[in-house]
């Protein structure tokens, strides 16, 4: 399982949001970093729409460079306290490049 993504590229190149792809679910989405195939998870009661890389269709580049699949350690423990301390609080995430 890998860190969810609320934006992708569609079969177009256009970028969409997770709620916009909700009208069309079966179209085919791509990582708008890496270009990967995304599969799209509809909105349940407890989570909104996202998308997922999966194993299959990751390239080589894909599993070294794309930071939805190489999470830096540090950064998910990070999250992880904050979700203990604040359960409802949503981290910001920076980069630095
Ligand atoms: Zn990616």
């Amino acid at each position: 399982m890998y860190v969810k993504s609320f934006i992708a590229r569609n079969a177009y190149g256009h970028l969409m949001s997770a709620l916009t792809a909700q009208h069309d679910p079966n179209s085919e989405y791509r990582c708008h970093l890496c270009n990967s195939p995304l599969v799209f998870h509809r909105s349940t009661a407890r989570s909104r729409p996202w998308f997922e890389h999966t194993d299959a269709g990751l390239s080589e580049h894909s599993r070294q460079h794309c930071p939805y699949i190489n999470v830096a350690f540090e950064e998910a423990a990070t999250v992880n306290v904050l979700r203990t301390l604040v359960p409802k609080a949503r981290p910001l995430v920076q980069r630095g490049h």
